[in-house]
């Protein structure tokens, strides 16, 4: 079973990134002796030591003997290095104070006087992780990298940004991420602006996050607790500097300070540094973590909120109910009780449980949820019922409170918990992957802030759980936590039609009544100040201060790439590839289906086919909880997906392919691909009214988030003009597959036997032995019993031959804009390389960090206020975009200027300042993903024609950028400016003010 933690509205970087926690294992006594309790290294003190076996590392805690200062040390042998500072930090209204904080302190130090540390970090030092994050009630800032003295230097950079920064004696630093006011000549209307101003308005445009905020502030009344920490718009224009500073001075010490390090690395210089360069200059001080008040209700707290939306919005049956219990606090709690909660909440949110049967039964809503919101000291159990009949609410608590008392008398599946534990080993023999690093350093975090420990023994508390499973330990949990826990409350929220332009209304009298206020010599003097904050927001980092930043440099890095052996061979009539890769037990196998015969419609009726899988399906031979706890304990990371492949590596051309993939142990092979052909050939479509009713809240649910946060969809469409692989994405997973569901609920309703029978024929079309190809990772001997299990599997498939589908996708217009309940904007904007004359090469991704860091960034993001932006080459493809951007048409505008960017930097560019953007380039082309998906990306490549020598020349071409490269580049982008297509997402009347910049309005569902 995996933990997901849920990250509300606290990322800052370009995409929002959800981070699973691992579950950690059995604790191994024989851990490594040094250091020795007691030790004292540079002013820290070893007081504990540990093991962490899911990661494999040594746990070292010290603590900083004059501040006490905590320091973490997670050794083992991971060559993705990381270090993180957290700070206790709860949020006391909801102005946003501490997220505005976590990006201001990011904003330069005194050491390190740059404009903002993330995208300079990024683009131009060799690191592989950059972010920070406001939770509830802390802050913490991670930072990775797969170079040891760049891990130092970045640490440094990170602790002077968090006890020194800029921020301190520059407002202007808040005004730009915060809020502020904006005038750009004395007749234009007053505005507000300002980067988390416009990320949480994007952040609060989903009811379901706003229903989680209502559902706090009724369960915790008069708490910090039920603050939103990453801040209300509203709230935000009503912060000062003073009260910034003032939560500043209260909570960035070192006494309120946790640092973790993680990795194959040298603890010692890492104490050094924080000792001498920063903590040694503090005191002890005592920090006092309030906890909010303690919710002890003796009946349910009810309460109903309004939600805005526009006009034209339909709001039927379009609530959010939300039931929530307040439990023990994790810091009074045993931590057994606290894990044995998780897994009893876990079990109710599988489809297959009796809760969720009993919720979809009564109709209520379309879609549930339940989870453990864990990241606060007492944490909440949510029950949510998405797309609701708001009048339902009472009947929405009396099934789930009859569910919870049946699941106290008739207890549940104990396989299901034993099955789980399995995920332990393969865990271990996974070994650490990309994100082992940043999750490690996240969790700590987590555990420190809810649990005053950041190494709690996550391993006994799991297997103790484990062993009372018989004494009824997780009906327990349930009992006391939620069936005779007073402290709840059951909340409504409803969307209100009208009011989101009424909300607009007030904020433009407010700002138009204040603007009228204001005397002459104001407004000239706000126009003055808009002007010079452009200006200083502009102005130019000294080479010194970029240098500075650098700990290594391109030359003195060797990468190696693996130079794997693949082997073809042909077994029962199906391709299996083969990439060796240096694991012992374990291996990854992707079993890929090409579809390239399959018409348009049909490819719909399979990802249908493929959803109902995912929502949990019973076979022919298994029963539905038999087939989930098998796949718990047969495979590891199983994925099913309707996926698409390069032709080459030019994206001239691509099919699409049905993806089964997972990681199994050799031994287990016939027994993983007995159960993975049960699950695609076997799964009950004649059942099709059960399944089809939960596959279809579901895929609404995902939808709905989709269309509140349109960047994915605005990426799918806006690629699809040029690209034949985001063609077919866009196709499966964009509009044209919400439609075509939405057609077949109505279809289902009349004639489900029919569809029943449509999807049992393309299923048996798509999975055929003729278009197989099974690639496999693993040692030799994997090879060898793969081959040996193959048979049973492939005799099953049907052996037919069909010819190759003819047909045309649907394509985007040249410049196209979507409208929806948008409080923000999102552009994605693209062009075609090979068609514009620009080639192909490593090169582009030297020119497109360049072109981020030194134009995009600061015109967009940091001048123009939106949350995010960037630029970026994928095979053919060069796109471009923002989100929660609030003046597209101005982005748009300054998106058309690239080419005159890169031609200012003809003749003014230094070789120096280009080797920075090279090394960034080489560090992100060569991230390691861990040695198993190591060699299932090489085997994913090989299908597409790419070789190691491929791989080898592009880094090259990153080595080889030059100063002359420059000029060509500005052709480059003039071309490929004067071809681009574009796609917005905005409100109906922000498409309205600028209708001739495009072909097509649509309007979203
Ligand atoms: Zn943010």
């Amino acid at each position: 079973m995996r933990k997901k933690t849920l990250l509300f509205f606290t990322a800052i970087c370009i995409t929002l990134l959800s981070v699973v926690t691992p579950i950690r294992t059995v604790n191994a006594a024989n851990a490594p002796s040094s250091p020795k309790m007691g030790d004292v290294i540079h002013g820290f003190e070893l007081t504990h030591k540990g093991y962490d076996s899911a990661i494999q590392a040594n746990q070292y805690l010290f603590i900083h003997q004059k501040t006490g200062a905590k320091f973490l040390v997670l050794k083992n042998s991971d060559t993705n290095r990381g270090f993180a500072i957290k700070f206790d930090t709860v949020a006391e209204n909801n102005k946003g104070i501490n997220h505005i904080l976590e990006h201001c302190v990011m904003s330069g130090s005194k050491k390190y006087p740059l404009n903002e540390l993330f995208f300079t970090l990024a683009n131009t030092t060799y690191i592989s992780y950059t972010n920070a994050y406001t939770y509830q009630n802390f802050t913490t800032y991670p930072i990775c990298s797969a170079n040891e003295a760049q891990l130092l230097k970045s640490a440094d950079i990170y602790l002077d940004g968090v006890f020194n920064p800029l921020l301190l004696e520059n407002e202007k630093i808040f005004e730009r991420e915060g809020i502020r006011y904006e005038l750009t000549d004395e007749s234009s209307p007053l505005n507000y602006n300002g980067i988390v101003y416009n990320e949480m308005q994007g952040a609060l445009a989903n009811i379901e996050r706003a229903s989680y905020h209502n559902s706090m502030k009724t369960l915790f009344p008069n708490s910090a607790q039920s603050n939103n920490s990453g801040g209300n718009p509203e709230d935000i224009t009503t912060l000062t500097y003073t009260e910034l500073m003032e939560t500043y001075h209260k909570n960035y010490h070192p006494s309120n300070s946790t640092m973790v390090l993680y990795g194959d690395v040298d603890y010692e210089p890492f104490l050094k540094l924080a000792d001498e360069n920063y903590l040694s200059a503090y005191s002890y001080r005592e920090h006092t973590l309030d906890s909010g008040t303690k919710p002890i209700f003796h009946q349910l707290q009810e309460n109903t909120f309004e939600f805005a939306v526009s006009e034209d919005t339909d709001t039927k049956n379009s609530s959010v109910i939300e039931l929530v219990f307040a439990t023990k606090d994790t810091r009074k709690n045993s931590f057994e009780s606290f894990v044995a909660l998780d897994i009893a909440v876990n079990l109710l949110n599988l489809d297959s449980s009796q809760m969720k049967q009993s919720l979809l039964k009564s109709n209520i809503a379309d879609s549930y949820e339940i989870y453990l919101d864990e990241g606060i000291f007492q944490p909440v159990v949510h029950f949510v019922a998405v797309n609701a009949d708001p009048q339902r609410k009472n009947d929405f608590y009396n099934v789930v409170m009859a569910e919870l008392k049946k699941f106290v008398s008739n207890g549940f599946d104990k396989d299901f918990v034993k099955a789980s534990l399995r995920s332990l080993e393969f865990q271990r023999d996974v070994g650490t992957t990309e994100n082992t690093a940043i999750n490690s350093l996240i969790s700590a975090s987590i555990y420190d802030n809810i649990l005053g420990n950041p190494m709690p023994n996550y391993d006994n508390a799991f297997n103790s759980v484990a062993s009372k499973l018989d004494d009824g330990i997780l009906e327990n949990a349930i009992e006391t936590e939620l069936v005779n826990n007073t402290s709840a409350a059951l909340t409504v929220t409803v969307p209100k039609a009208g009011q989101l332009e009424k909300q607009q209304e007030v904020i433009a009298q407010t700002l138009a009544r204040k603007k009228a206020s204001m005397s002459e010599a104001e407004i000239k003097a706000l126009v003055q100040k808009t002007a010079e904050f452009n200006v200083w927001n502009n102005r130019e980092i000294s080479q010194d201060t970029l240098d500075s930043l650098q700990a290594v440099s391109l030359n003195e890095i060797e990468i190696e790439i693996k130079d794997r052996n693949i082997t073809e061979t042909t077994v029962n009539g199906v391709n299996l590839v083969h990439a060796n890769a240096d694991v012992n037990a374990i291996s990854g196998i992707s079993i890929n289906f090409d579809l390239s015969h399959l018409t348009p419609e049909e490819f719909l009726y399979l990802q249908f086919y493929n959803d109902m899988i995912r929502s949990g399906m019973a076979t022919d031979n298994r029963k539905e909880n038999q087939v989930i706890n098998e796949t718990l304990y047969k495979t590891y990371n199983q994925s099913t997906e309707l996926n698409v492949h390069k032709d080459d590596k030019n994206d001239t051309s691509a099919h699409p392919v049905f993806s089964a993939n997972y990681y199994g142990f050799q031994d287990e092979f016939s027994d993983s691909l007995d159960l993975i052909s049960d699950i695609l050939l076997n799964s009950k479509v004649s059942d099709i009214s059960t399944y089809s009713t939960r596959t279809i809240a579901n895929i609404k649910s995902r939808y709905q988030t989709l269309f509140t946060e349109p960047i994915d969809l605005a990426f799918m469409r806006s690629m699809a003009y040029s690209s034949p692989s985001s063609r077919y994405l866009n196709y499966l997973k964009g509009l044209d597959y919400y439609n075509f569901v939405i057609a077949l609920e109505k279809q289902l309703q009349t004639t489900p036997t029919e569809v029943a029978d449509k999807i049992a024929s393309v299923r048996a079309k798509a999975f055929n032995k003729n278009n197989l190809t099974i690639l496999l990772a693993g040692n030799s001997t994997a090879k060898n019993k793969f081959e040996a299990s193959m048979g049973t599997f492939t005799q099953k498939l049907p052996d037919a031959s069909y010819p190759k589908a003819d047909y045309i996708l649907p394509t985007p217009a040249k410049r196209e804009a979507l409208t929806g309940d948008l409080t923000v904007q999102y552009l994605v904007a693209n062009a075609p390389l090979l068609e514009n004359n620009v080639p192909i090469s490593g090169k582009n991704q030297v020119i497109g960090s360049i072109l981020d860091t030194l134009s995009l960034v600061p015109e967009i993001r940091l001048n123009g206020g939106a949350y995010g932006v960037g630029a970026f080459f994928s095979e053919n493809n060069y796109t471009a975009y923002t989100y929660r951007d609030n003046t597209y048409a101005t982005s748009l505008a300054t998106l058309n200027t690239t080419d005159e960017f890169i031609k200012s930097l003809d003749g003014s560019m230094t070789q120096k300042v280009l080797e920075t953007y090279k090394l960034s380039a080489y560090a992100s082309a060569t991230k390691s993903s861990g040695e198993l998906k190591s060699a299932l990306n090489t085997l994913t490549r090989n299908c597409m024609g790419i070789t190691t020598q491929d791989s080898i020349h592009y880094l090259n071409e990153i080595k080889e950028t030059s100063l002359e490269d420059i000029s060509a580049y500005a052709q480059y982008f003039e071309n490929l400016n004067n071809n681009m297509n574009y796609v917005v997402f905005a409100s109906p009347s922000d498409i309205d003010e600028n209708k001739d910049l495009f072909d097509r309005i649509i309007a979203l569902p």
